[in-house]
């Protein structure tokens, strides 16, 4: 019985990730009380990607797990690059992923004048000094690892005047560039980012909530940490590269003297076929190379879910890639998986045809129209049934008829019988073709007696297609997305830049698409399958009067078949 137990524990401690590992551990030892308050710390520079999907779902996960908080914070310490257009979408696209901040909507601005104050007792305990270096003369005199930089000739300043400098940078009477606060860490450390690290930069620059009220920004290391104390995070998950600044953003606390939580460092997401750099992604919205932060190629929250991925999609993806300490490239194909899973359950059936073909039934009744069954979600039977319009003429997709149809070919070609989907069995007998010899419509009869695709004698047809009536329909517009880049690596080529290696058939619009007339009063972004072709959604600038369609994933997945079973 016992060693049953012990049994369980173990697995259960081999099945957590690294991270979970240190919370239950610090959960275990009572550390913070045993609280645990996270916090997912974007800047409102861009539009939230794919990444940030992941480090999102880590926080408010993580919170969610250990009955603990996550708090949403604006890291606005950057006033140049930022705007209230992300810091709107970002909102969106968090609470879009399904996450609760609660009333914890928080933003760095609101923390200048603290920090300020800190600051100004860093320089009274001689740990910061103003200093007149310009940027390159920083640079020139930094050293390396192993060579120490040449001290500051202000590093020496009394903190006298460094306390009246630091009050007139403040009061904005040097321009740009021309004096920065820095720390008093190190001169030799092996670490760079000890040596004597900025902590304000003089910048005369509108902030979107600050206004003109400051000229004077902190750097991200002061400035990160000191978020993080004040709101009393215990666990601060940040991205690998912020290995090397733990431990400035240990000292900087420390010296503060302040409450210190503990920064852990994960695995970025990087994935195959796209980019995720935030300057990239804005050059391609820029220079038009995309329609917008939401293009549905992009690999942005608001593209994705404009796409038709749906919120579950993305976190179950993010569960199924895990937390790693190491970089690594994640199949795109694998995310695809993840949308398919979900959508298989969630979206409703419909049939619609994007390369249409005319199909007269000849013995069929002029002028009639009947209403067939369909079942809308063979995976859930709650979705329950609805009536689909089918009459003399129809649309079938072009591709599945073939003149000289091989044995192999279970679809229509001269002579041969298929099932219309939920209708009937229906034979090609003649086959209309323009002066130029292009086929244009088919000449079928039908079996009366096959009604809802049922044999009325036990003979078979090998083939299923799926069809839309060509009178009772939906002229909508399909857009249909490949990978927006040629190469799964676009920022690993040395001679080509990513913009170079864009694919230029990564939309192709197709106006001419029939879809069965129950799509009529959905809802922008409903999720679709059309039947055989792929999942799809409503674009958000589809209209009554012109419906458009974004595929958002095909049926087959080369992810799972792979990778599974
Ligand atoms: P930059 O700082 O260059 O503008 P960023 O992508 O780091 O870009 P932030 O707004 O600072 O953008 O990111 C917010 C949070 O999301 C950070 O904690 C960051 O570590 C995390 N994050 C960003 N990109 C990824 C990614 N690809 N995978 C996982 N987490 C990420
Ligand atoms: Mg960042």
């Amino acid at each position: 019985m016992e060693n049953k137990n012990e049994n369980t524990l173990e697995e259960n401690k081999a099945s957590l990730n690294f991270i979970e590992q240190i919370i239950e551990n610090d959960l275990k030892n009572g550390k913070n009380n045993s609280r645990v308050h996270t916090r997912f710390p974007p800047e409102p520079n861009g539009y939230l990607h794919i990444g940030h999907a992941k480090s999102i779902c880590l926080n408010f996960g993580m919170a969610e797990k250990y009955n603990g908080l996550c708090n949403l914070r604006f890291d606005d310490t950057n006033p140049t690059k930022e705007d209230v257009e992300y810091v709107d979408s970002i909102i969106e696209d968090v609470k879009w992923l399904g996450f609760d901040w609660g009333d914890r909507l928080y933003y760095a601005s609101d923390y200048f004048d603290r920090m300020y104050d800190l600051a100004v007792e860093m320089i009274k305990k001689g740990k910061a000094f103003v200093c007149d270096l310009s940027a390159e003369e920083v640079s020139a005199m930094r050293g390396t690892p192993s060579i120490p930089s040449q001290a500051s000739p202000y590093r020496t300043r009394s903190v006298e005047e460094n306390l009246d400098l630091f009050a007139r940078m403040k009061a904005g009477e040097f321009p740009d560039g021309s004096k920065t606060l820095r720390a008093k860490v190190s001169l030799d450390s092996p670490n760079m980012q000890m040596r004597d690290p900025a902590m304000y930069r003089i910048r005369h620059a509108h902030h979107h909530r600050t206004g003109s009220k400051w000229c004077i920004y902190p750097m991200y290391d002061w400035a990160h940490g000191l978020e993080d104390s004040i709101e009393g995070i215990t666990h601060s998950l940040c991205t690998l590269e912020f290995e090397n600044h733990r431990p400035l953003y240990d000292w900087y606390l420390n010296e503060a003297g302040v409450y210190r939580p503990q920064q852990i460092e994960f695995a970025r997401l990087n994935l195959s076929y796209t980019v995720m750099s935030k300057r990239k992604l804005l050059e391609l919205v820029q220079e038009k190379f995309v329609s917008g932060w939401d293009d549905p190629r992009m690999p942005t929250i608001s593209g994705m879910r404009r796409r038709g991925y749906t919120p579950e999609s993305l976190r179950a993806f993010s569960d199924r890639i895990g937390i790693a300490k190491r970089n690594n490239v994640i199949d795109v194909a694998m995310l695809e998986h993840s949308v398919r899973e979900d959508l298989n359950k969630r979206a409703k059936r419909v049939m619609a045809v994007i390369d249409p073909l005319k199909v007269t039934i000849k013995n069929y009744p002029e002028g009639h129209v009947e209403e067939l069954e369909a079942v809308n979600n063979p995976e859930d039977e709650s979705a329950g049934t609805r009536m689909i319009p089918f009459s003399k003429q129809i649309y079938i997709e072009r591709e599945d008829f073939m003149e000289d149809a091989p044995k192999k070919f279970f679809r229509l070609a001269p002579g041969r019988e298929v099932r219309l989907r939920y209708a009937y069995f229906i034979t090609c007998e003649e086959v209309i073709k323009d002066e130029n010899g292009h086929i244009v419509e088919l000449i079928c009869t039908y079996d009366p007696l096959s009604k809802g695709g049922k044999s009325p004698d036990g003979r078979k047809v090998k083939g299923t297609l799926h069809w839309v009536d060509a009178t009772n329909n939906i002229k909508a517009q399909v857009r249909v997305y490949d990978r927006l880049f040629t190469v799964a690596d676009p920022d690993g080529d040395k001679e080509k830049s990513y913009k170079e290696l864009l694919n230029p058939d990564s939309l192709s619009i197709i106006d001419q698409a029939f879809v069965e007339p129950s799509v009529a009063n959905a809802e922008v972004l409903s999720y679709y399958q059309f039947e055989r072709l792929g999942y799809f959604n409503i674009d958000k600038d589809s209209s009554k009067e012109k419906m458009i369609f974004n595929k958002t994933v095909g049926l087959k997945d080369s992810w799972a078949k792979e990778n599974v079973g």
